[in-house]
């Protein structure tokens, strides 16, 4: 089965390039980690992926498929948020629901499904409840759940951790390793943690400046970084 095919991708704001010539195979299953410093593209390489954003050069596969053109409700894909970005006068059920319904689903259909992610998530309990009454571990829960009901074809994670104290950070990592163990979807996950890039990938990318400077399992980057750039971001302490 294919995957998610980046070939020369390339994104511009007005004169401004931001993403130069991006060349990544994702394939079916895999999990791949996006690292590099703030503001060298990650999220824009994510939103471009989406169909958030438009791509000013290149071709975007998906499963085959070419989308560039494609919006984003047509591409089989979820993107998680690292501010969950859930309805806020919206209950859980409903966020939940609510990308099912739009697309047609039968209210049976959305309601099994609802109830199948909840139980792998651990948040049936707080399915009547309004975001504003979870905590931040919850909330995040939900964002994922709202992302699994549709059950794509990939996941975007844009640092969905980031906004989680340190031990919830560790406990959200885990369960997200259980859960891509237990689908083995596509997802492409952008961090700045490097614990995180090492303990989920099966590849990672170090991104600089709108250019890929390394893709490599976390092992090979880690021993063998090219350049001291990559180093910082994984390398070994020697
Ligand atoms: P990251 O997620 O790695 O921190 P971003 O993808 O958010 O980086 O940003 C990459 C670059 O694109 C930055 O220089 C940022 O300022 C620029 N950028 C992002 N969004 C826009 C926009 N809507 N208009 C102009 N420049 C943007
Ligand atoms: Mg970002």
């Amino acid at each position: 089965m294919a995957g998610i095919a980046l070939k020369e991708i390339q994104k511009s704001y007005g004169n401004l390039k931001v993403i130069h010539d991006i060349d990544i195979d994702i394939q079916s299953g895999e999990f791949l980690v996006l690292i590099g410093p703030s503001g060298c593209g990650k999220s824009t390489l994510l939103r471009m992926i989406a169909g958030l954003e438009e791509i000013t050069g290149g071709e975007l596969n998906i499963e085959g498929r070419v989308v560039n053109l494609l919006p984003p409700a047509e591409r089989n894909i979820a993107m998680v948020f690292q501010d969950y970005a859930l309805y806020p006068h919206m209950s859980v059920r409903e966020n939940m629901s609510f990308g099912l319904k739009m697309r047609g689903n039968k209210d049976e259909d959305i309601n099994g499904r609802v109830q199948h992610a909840a139980e792998i998530l651990k948040i049936t309990d707080y399915l009547e409840r309004r975001p504003a009454q979870l905590s931040g571990g919850q909330r995040q829960r939900v964002a994922m759940g709202r992302a699994i009901v549709r059950e794509p074809a990939a996941f975007l994670f844009d640092e969905p951790l980031s906004n989680l104290d340190a031990a919830l950070r560790v406990e959200m990592r885990l369960e997200i390793a259980k859960l891509h163990n237990r689908m083995k979807a596509t997802t492409i996950y952008v961090t700045h943690d490097q614990v995180e890039a090492m303990t989920l990938a099966d590849r990672i990318v170090v991104m600089n400046s709108g250019v890929v400077e390394q893709i490599g399992k976390p092992l090979e980057l880690y021993h063998n970084p090219a350049s001291l750039f990559v180093a910082r971001f994984i390398g070994s302490p020697t």
